[in-house]
């Protein structure tokens, strides 16, 4: 039986029917059922930092998969403790830390802390057009694409949507009544746009102003993943509270919010959690992964890295190709004349995988291990893979 018609048979409608299986990882590449082999340019959407079976995360997580998988949180457990102190060490700030499972669950605990701070006056929030922040309820209503809204309305809050990137439009926003702004600092699933310079700090300045708090969502962008730790942090903005996923564990499920200063202790007992939240398994794996980076000296491999990839791909000259955009390793391309999808097909069958992001960019979000050797064999067979993709 073919693959789609196992998938369909067996899922939801609520994915597209994927076009290949995949059956192994080794480092920035991985192989199919077929036997056939990919570099792996989106990293599973930003989340394999470290790329397919890195011996520091096999190690950490065999290990401690072995000696104790699941505590509860009635129980400590060491590589929970380790990766909420390391947490806080590498954001320098007075801060603590709550451990979820997704981005979604992250920014839930975020709304909620909102909620708090609102203490049942302040209950407005505000968000960006084409910002995404997860599936679950409030994530969903804060996410500014009213397509994936639309069907699950009425959704939880009072959310105003602005423009992303203009500071007018969040000063008008911005009230005496909002609780909460929540901001990417690169609208990745919007389709890989950074905020305009200042825009971050702006926003900081308008929420002192009213009284409101300031989220950064970097569940995409956080980890290293533009360079930095943190893309708002390396921008000159403390904002209250941080939400962590994707990148965190290297493919272990894992989220985490940091709480800054007094929003650290808004939740008193029994306001929120999470049966797997703090899993040490996923703790040992997102310690392994931030000691490896460190070890590693990678953020500055990224900045460098990513650096080239963009030059790289403009240095083409390519007719289809209106330019890059995005930070460190989490970078789009512009489409002129293309369709991404067709683009999107054409590299997997050149063997790299990418994603069509919106319809008119392609979204690069690889392992932060790639090297400049293998974004080489990329920009090479680009001409190529848009070549077929017209045809
Ligand atoms: C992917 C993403 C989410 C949702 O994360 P899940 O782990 O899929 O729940 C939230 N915010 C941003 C910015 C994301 O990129």
């Amino acid at each position: 039986m073919s693959l789609a018609t196992r998938w369909n048979a067996a899922f939801m409608s609520n994915y597209a029917t994927p076009a290949i299986e995949l059956d192994h990882g080794d480092g920035v590449w991985v192989f199919d059922t077929e036997g056939n082999r990919y570099l792996d340019l989106l990293g599973g959407i930003a989340v394999s930092t470290l790329g397919h079976g890195h011996p520091a995360v096999v190690q950490a997580v065999s290990r401690q998969v072995a000696k104790l998988a699941h505590t509860s949180n009635l129980y400590a457990n060491e590589p929970a403790l380790a990766l909420a102190e390391k947490l806080q060490s590498l954001t320098g700030q007075p801060c603590k830390i709550f451990l979820c499972n997704d981005g979604a669950t992250a920014n839930e605990a975020a709304f909620k802390l909102a909620r708090k701070h609102g203490a049942g006056q302040r209950t407005g929030l505000v968000a960006a057009r084409g910002s995404f922040h997860g599936r679950t309820a409030a994530a969903l209503a804060l996410t500014g694409q009213p397509s994936k809204r639309a069907p699950f309305e009425p959704l939880p809050g009072d959310v105003t949507f602005v423009t992303f990137g203009e500071v007018d439009a969040l000063k008008t926003a911005i009230t005496p009544s909002t609780s909460a702004v929540f901001l990417e600092p690169i609208q990745g699933e919007g389709g890989v746009h950074p905020a305009p310079q200042g825009y971050l700090k702006a926003a900081r300045e308008l929420c002192d102003a009213q009284g409101a708090l300031l989220v950064i969502d970097e569940v995409q962008t956080g980890m290293g993943r533009t360079g930095d730790w943190f893309a708002c942090l390396a921008a000159g903005v403390v904002p209250d509270v941080i939400t962590l996923a994707k990148g965190l564990g290297a493919g272990l499920p894992i989220g985490a919010v940091i709480a800054f200063g007094r929003t650290a202790d808004l939740f008193e007992p029994g306001d929120h959690g999470s049966t797997f939240g703090g899993n040490p398994i996923s703790c040992a794996a997102a310690l392994a992964v931030i000691e490896t980076i460190e070890g590693t000296d990678l953020l500055a491999q990224v900045a460098q890295v990513g650096q080239y990839l963009s030059e790289s791909i403009m240095g083409l000259g390519h007719k289809n190709i209106a330019g890059v955009r995005g930070l460190g390793l989490l970078q789009a391309i512009e489409l002129v004349g293309l369709p991404s999808a067709a683009v999107e097909a054409s590299a997997r069958s050149h063997g790299f995988l990418l994603n069509a992001v919106t319809p008119d960019a392609i979204r690069l979000a690889p392992p932060l291990i790639i090297t400049k050797l293998d974004i080489d064999q990329f920009v090479a067979a680009l001409p190529s893979i848009l070549q077929e993709a017209i045809a």
